[in-house]
């Protein structure tokens, strides 16, 4: 159908938007728009994991009808007085730590000369950790200094906390790591 730009014009903002008079119907597209993603969703307050500066995020969540809760959306937190509903480019793609389809979601392994990483359980991994803490703390420990001062550390290993860690969490691992002997402990919201 042709419009002219007369026609257009008389049919006004009401006919364009019904858009019957253009010979093509919106109504099923202003409809959809309408209708909310986080409609009916479950809301719930979360932290940013990713850095110090500790934002606060909405969660919407969902029952989908499989009964597996679904992550809908993440946002800034507009009553957080840290963020006031902001959040970086980084903290902005949150929602894909749990739902992009390129996370990996089991440990890949690549044995020593293998050009391959092959997916292995999680037992194996805590098991290959913990003969390899084993092995760099035995190679790698110093009882005595230069000075021959007793020093009882591990040098050879170190850690680093996750900003997303809680004071309890924070304490077990430093708590844990002390045990080991070791002496570089750093945390990613210090990075
Ligand atoms: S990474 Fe960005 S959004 Fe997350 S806490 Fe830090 S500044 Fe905030």
């Amino acid at each position: 159908m042709e419009v002219s730009r007369r026609r257009f014009l008389s049919i006004g903002p009401a006919g364009v938007l019904g858009g019957s008079a253009l010979g093509f119907d919106l109504t099923e597209s202003i409809k959809v728009k309408q209708r909310l993603r986080i409609e009916g969703a479950t809301l719930s307050h979360s932290l940013c994991p990713y850095c110090a500066v500790g934002c606060s995020l909405i969660a919407y969540t969902r029952k989908a009808a499989n009964g597996r809760t679904e992550l809908l959306q993440i946002e800034g937190d507009p009553d957080s007085p840290v963020n006031e509903g902001t959040l970086c480019p980084k903290g902005a793609t949150s929602l894909q730590l749990a739902v992009s389809g390129r996370r990996v979601a089991q440990p890949l392994y690549r044995a020593p000369g293998a050009a391959e990483w092959t997916k292995v359980s999680w037992e194996f991994t805590l098991d290959r950790l913990a003969r390899n803490i084993k092995a760099s703390r035995d190679a790698t420990f110093v009882t005595q200094d230069a000075e021959g001062n007793v020093v009882n550390r591990c040098e050879g290993i170190a850690f680093a906390g996750g900003a997303a860690f809680s004071s309890e969490e924070g304490y077990l691992a430093t708590k844990l790591m002390r045990g080991l002997g070791l002496v570089h402990l750093e945390q990613q919201a210090r990075v």
